[in-house]
């Protein structure tokens, strides 16, 4: 019987959004030399990318998060060109703008109109107009984008780890990588018992990324919470479907946002709870009185949208202290390189996956990272005194 192989030029641990796309884009080229490990069963949802849908957006407040938007968006139109099969729907977006809000509107404007992207500002009669399933006072606005849309998250991931195997590479599930040693100028991992080589690694371990770096001596500040997001059974499924109803969020801090009807039988729509917690020791209990919030600010303001609670699924997020996320080669480490998500990545699975990829291969990216470089100085842990930022559309994070 054939000795499994256990020597490869490329390990991507953690095969989650940003791990499975990884593997996909190193596969393109290197084929049966990569290796993919994962803790839980391949496809899971105990980690940060387990749903039907996931925003996907051009609206950011720099214009280096614009400008990797929309590569992204040519990352997924290359990756679904692969496949042969749709995982962006754009459904146009709409961001409100209450009074109240702490968030920038004037930097989310610049940034795009700096990028050329289209928007709209949209009035109060506007809105209803154009989207009459929402219910909102004469003093909102929003912002209209129409290329706003969602991720078939899930699809996608299944996706990117099927093609992988289909170039060649290998990919294991159940196997919790529990070592990492240097070895002469590659790297030796111990997972599920077994001992692999390879030249280079990539990180991508999302709530676990310290349990990964501690191994080479490293810890980033980082801190995880368990969120949820809501389907509700509205009577009026009809009217919520794709083409006629947009993304939406409510641009504040622990703002709300939501879907049109995808994947489900039910509107989603979810609030940021920002709990933090083990990820070794979560529960997978939905938080009653978040799902309260979620109900009542749908009855108020989406009212055809609501009905009763289908199911709520919780999930993980990692936040960084500035929100930002890390993609860049591990100091000292430069045969490896790491991805967090900072709570708002799905979006940029594909392109970080392959710029994980390139930074691998060539030390350098085709778009500009320089805002996600792991030694930054919110990054180091000395520091990081509090988690205090700007909010970031679907996850506007505060300490
Ligand atoms: C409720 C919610 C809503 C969100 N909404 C949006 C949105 O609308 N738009 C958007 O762009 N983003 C959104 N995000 C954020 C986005 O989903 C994440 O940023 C992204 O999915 C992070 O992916 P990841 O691969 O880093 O993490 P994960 O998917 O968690 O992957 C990490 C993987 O590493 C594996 N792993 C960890 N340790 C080990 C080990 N020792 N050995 C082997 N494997 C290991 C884990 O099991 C896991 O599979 C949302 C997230 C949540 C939770």
């Amino acid at each position: 019987m054939t000795q499994a192989r256990n020597s490869f030029d490329y390990i991507v641990i953690g095969l989650g959004g940003l791990g499975s796309a990884a593997a996909y884009w190193l596969s393109r080229e290197a084929g049966r030399e990569v290796l993919g490990i994962e803790r839980f069963e391949l496809g899971h949802e105990r980690g940060e990318s387990a749903d039907h849908s996931r925003i996907i957006r051009l609206t950011y407040h720099n214009t280096q998060y614009v400008r990797f938007a929309q590569a992204s968006y040519r990352t997924w139109t290359e990756m679904e060109e692969d496949a042969g099969d749709q995982f962006v729907i754009k459904t146009g977006e709409v961001n409100f703008w209450p009074a109240e809000t702490t968030l920038s509107e004037e930097s989310y404007n610049t940034s795009m109109a700096a990028c050329g992207v289209p928007f709209e500002r949209l009035d109060a009669n506007d809105i209803r107009r154009r989207f009459p399933q929402f219910r909102f006072t004469d003093d909102i606005h929003a912002v209209y984008q129409p290329d706003g849309g969602l991720v078939a998250a899930s699809r996608a991931n299944a996706a990117h780890r099927r093609m992988a195997r289909r170039n060649g590479a290998t990919l294991l599930g159940n196997m919790p990588v529990t070592a990492i040693r240097q070895n002469g100028s590659g790297y030796r991992v111990t997972a599920g018992g077994r001992e692999y080589e390879a030249g280079k690694l990539v990180i991508a371990a999302g709530p676990w990324t310290n349990d990964a770096l501690k191994h080479l001596g490293i810890r980033l500040p980082l801190r995880v919470t368990q969120e949820q997001v809501t389907y509700f059974a509205s009577p009026h499924l009809e009217e919520f479907a794709p083409g006629r109803f947009p993304v939406w969020i409510w641009m504040i801090l622990d703002n709300f946002y939501g879907f049109p009807v995808y994947g489900a039988n039910g509107v989603k729509a979810a609030r940021d709870r920002f709990a933090p917690v083990d990820p070794d020791r979560r529960s997978f209990i939905p938080d009653g009185g978040n799902e309260r919030d979620v109900s009542a600010f749908l009855e108020r303001h989406i009212p055809r949208a609501h009905g009763p609670v289908l199911y709520s699924r919780t999930c993980l997020l990692t936040h960084t202290p500035d929100a930002d996320f890390v993609l860049d080669t591990v100091p000292g480490h430069p045969g490896v390189v790491c991805a967090v998500g900072a709570t708002h990545a799905f979006k940029f699975a594909s392109v970080i996956g392959k710029t994980l990829g390139e930074l691998l291969k060539t030390g350098r990216a085709s778009e500009d990272v320089s805002l996600f470089r792991f030694d930054r100085p919110s990054m180091r842990a000395d520091t990081a005194q509090s988690f205090q930022i700007e909010g970031f559309g679907e996850h506007g994070t505060v300490s």
